[in-house]
């Protein structure tokens, strides 16, 4: 699967748009799964992937957590995967990025980088972008010992020294879950108090294996084909260390994709879209799934579950007009 991609240029942009069903933003789990139900439903629904075709979990080495792939399938393979079952029902995968939603009209109209569309029905699934430390070597080490899914990747540091920045829920529960595997567990974080709930904090201190680096904050992940280490300053003394290391796991918050409808769809609490038990957001006909619409989850079975639903609820919404 190829992960990124030249936009078309031009596109249909500024020609009359095509009118369709159903339109789908996002190519992951949510919006693939979404397409597949649609499709099935006969409604020649519309894929726009975004600018990373397969979404978070095509950038995962080792998907072991799907069912049906008892060995595991490499998440770019399942996102593949994803796409095949979709197109074979009639879903078309457009190679775009949107680049405007107005749903003050009917059908919403749809500005992308590789065309524009009309649609009666609308499902997101624009996911949600693991924030970053940007420090030095970040980049350069995701995938190879950087990592921002310790569901994900947990497993490929067994008995390994590894470090969890951040001091929310996120990063507590995932250093927690990550002690299954490594042989150390050290969590960073940047003030002398956790953002993260009273009982989580109660479990990482009874947690043997878990130490606390507080007031601190990382400068930059060390190493050349992997990670060796981090170079870390203790805010408060400004004492500079190099800790030796195999992976660093950054759990900093996310932020869910939603800039382009800002304004115009009601968020929750932490500015992800809000939606009904029915995937329906606050403006009938548009439906949100996956990650941009779920702050807790995150795995690829329930972001795919939540696009099925949302496309059978979009299925009986058409059939409702
Ligand atoms: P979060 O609550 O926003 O916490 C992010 C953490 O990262 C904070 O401790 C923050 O430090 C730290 N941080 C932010 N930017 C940083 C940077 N550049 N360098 C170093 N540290 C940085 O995010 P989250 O833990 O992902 O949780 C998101 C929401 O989901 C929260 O409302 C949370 O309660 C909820 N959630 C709930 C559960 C659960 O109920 N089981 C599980 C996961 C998440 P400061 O504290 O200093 O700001």
């Amino acid at each position: 699967m190829n992960l990124s991609f030249t936009p078309k240029s031009g596109g249909t942009t500024g020609s009359k748009p095509e009118k369709v069903k159903v339109l789908i933003l996002g190519s992951g789990p949510a919006g693939f799964s979404a397409a597949l139900y649609a499709a099935r439903a006969e409604l020649a629904p519309v894929v726009v992937t975004g600018t990373t075709l397969g979404g978070q979990a095509a950038l995962t080495h080792t998907i072991e957590n799907y069912p049906g792939f008892p060995e595991g399938i490499g998440g770019s393979q399942l996102g593949d995967l994803f796409q095949k079952q979709a197109e074979r029902f009639g879903a078309r995968v457009v190679f775009g990025t949107a680049t405007l939603v107005d749903l003050s009209k009917r059908p919403f109209l749809v500005k992308t980088d590789g065309g524009d569309f009309e649609a009666d029905a609308l499902i997101l699934a624009t996911g949600a972008s693991p924030n970053k430390l940007e420090i030095p070597g970040e980049d350069l080490h995701t995938g190879k010992g950087v990592s921002y899914c310790a569901t994900c990747d947990g497993f490929f540091f067994k008995e390994k020294k590894v470090v969890v920045i951040g001091g929310g829920d996120s990063a507590l529960e995932e250093a927690i879950f990550l002690t299954r595997f490594a042989s150390s567990v050290t969590i960073i974080h940047r003030r002398d108090e956790f953002r993260a709930g009273a009982i989580l904090q109660n479990r990482i201190r009874q947690e043997p294996k878990i130490r606390l680096e507080m007031n601190t904050i990382p400068l930059a992940i060390l190493g050349t084909d992997k990670v060796e280490g981090l170079m870390v300053k203790n805010v408060k003394s400004g004492v500079e260390s190099k800790m030796d290391l195999d992976g660093v796991f950054v759990f900093i918050g996310h932020t869910p994709n939603v800039e382009l409808f800002s304004g115009q769809l009601a968020l929750d609490d932490h500015g992800y879209l809000k939606v009904d038990a029915r995937m329906q957001t606050n403006v009938p006909g548009v439906f949100a799934a996956g990650e941009v619409a779920d702050p807790y989850n995150r795995q690829v079975v329930t972001s795919a579950g939540m696009g099925a639903a949302a496309a059978i609820q979009a299925t009986h919404f058409l059939q409702d007009q």
